[in-house]
């Protein structure tokens, strides 16, 4: 009989082991409740009406009545010891139930916030909004076309015949033939003289594209935006007064220009214009040390610009006895570096997150 108890509760501590060693550190909550539901399936298995203890109990009146007694008290002892561990499972198990459930529930105020990363814009977005917006409050229209265009718009309309070499300073990307991603925007001033007529003030900021291989200064596709105004009487004194002023208007009041002769295809006289640097107010010195973006000179060059070529309005159709006009252009990414000192324009377009959250 002893024997009998003694398989009863080896029975029972077996399989009530993966009550005993819960890793509770892991536990989910929806294991924890399968393991509650498992204990009072367990619990019924081993201390209800038909487990083996209770068949034990009835065995009691059985017993000779010299061992009844100690039979008894085993059998009982027995029952308590597992009860008791039942019980204490439960406990251990409801208690965890609760708790987690508690923390899910319960709001902590004191925990940091989760911040959002948001979206904001390339720093030659923001240059070039700033100058589109200065060119709107002068009156000038912002006008857009499309990237691949056709020799004609590309070379020929701008004065730039086949056989040019300024064809070869400008190699860009050819598609099928007669058709390229565009060099300048350029193209943009003759297609809208020819849509809009004249007069006329627009500017063409977009996207133009170079054959050349990628350097800390080159990369085979950028930014311009291109200047146009043609009216009656329009005259060289315009010129400089239009990019003097959106260049105060861009880097400060004190901001002087400069422009020294040049050539260009499309406009008659050229010159390219340069400004006081904003960084050394035009001195050279910054900080007692020779100016980066200046290069210790004083001035930047900025761009190019000219009066428009009289052969290019006439392939607009525009008289040039009667009209005349300036035009104007300039890189934005040079711009870009050196207003926020970047070295290396191919940064501006490799989306490394870590270069452009400086822009926010
Ligand atoms: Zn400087």
């Amino acid at each position: 009989m002893r024997e009998k108890i003694q398989k009863i509760r080896e029975n029972f501590e077996l399989e009530f082991r993966q009550f005993q060693e819960i890793d509770f550190l892991r536990l989910s909550l929806s294991d924890a409740e399968g393991l509650m539901r498992n204990l009072q399936e367990f619990k019924a298995k081993h201390t209800g009406k038909k487990s083996e203890i209770a068949e034990a109990k009835k065995l009691i009146k059985e017993i000779p009545p010299e061992e009844r007694a100690e039979f008894g008290r085993s059998v009982q002892e027995a029952e308590r010891q597992m009860l008791s561990l039942i019980q204490e499972a439960e406990k251990r198990l409801k208690d965890f139930i609760a708790e987690t459930k508690i923390r899910r529930e319960t709001l902590d105020v004191t925990i940091p916030g989760f911040r959002w990363r948001t979206g904001h814009l390339h720093p030659i977005t923001i240059l070039r909004q700033k100058i589109e917006d200065i060119f709107v409050s002068m009156g000038y229209a912002v006008e857009d076309d499309r990237e691949i265009e056709n020799d004609y718009y590309n070379f020929d309309a701008l004065n730039i015949p086949e056989g040019h070499p300024a064809r070869e300073a400008q190699d860009t990307f050819y598609t099928t033939k007669g058709l390229a991603l565009r060099s300048q925007t350029s193209t943009v001033q003759i297609r809208a003289m020819e849509r809009r007529g004249v007069p006329i003030r627009i500017i063409a900021p977009g996207k133009v594209f170079r054959n050349d291989t990628p350097d800390p200064t080159h990369v085979p596709m950028f930014h311009q935006v291109e200047g146009l105004c043609v009216d009656k009487g329009i005259s060289m004194a315009h010129l400089k007064g239009t990019v003097a002023e959106w260049l105060r208007r861009l880097f400060g009041k004190e901001t002087k220009i400069r422009m020294r002769p040049s050539y260009f295809p499309f406009t008659e006289p050229s010159a390219e214009f340069d400004c006081s640097c904003f960084k050394c107010s035009g001195t050279g010195i910054f900080q007692d040390e020779k100016c980066r973006p200046c290069k210790g000179t004083g001035w930047i060059e900025l761009g190019g610009c000219g009066m428009v070529h009289p052969n290019v309005l006439k392939n607009c159709g525009v008289n040039p006895e009667i009209y005349s006009g300036f035009a104007f252009g300039f890189g934005l990414e040079r711009m870009c570096a050196m207003l926020y000192s970047i070295d290396d324009i191919r940064l501006m377009f490799e989306n490394d997150i870590r270069f452009l959250r400086q822009f926010r």
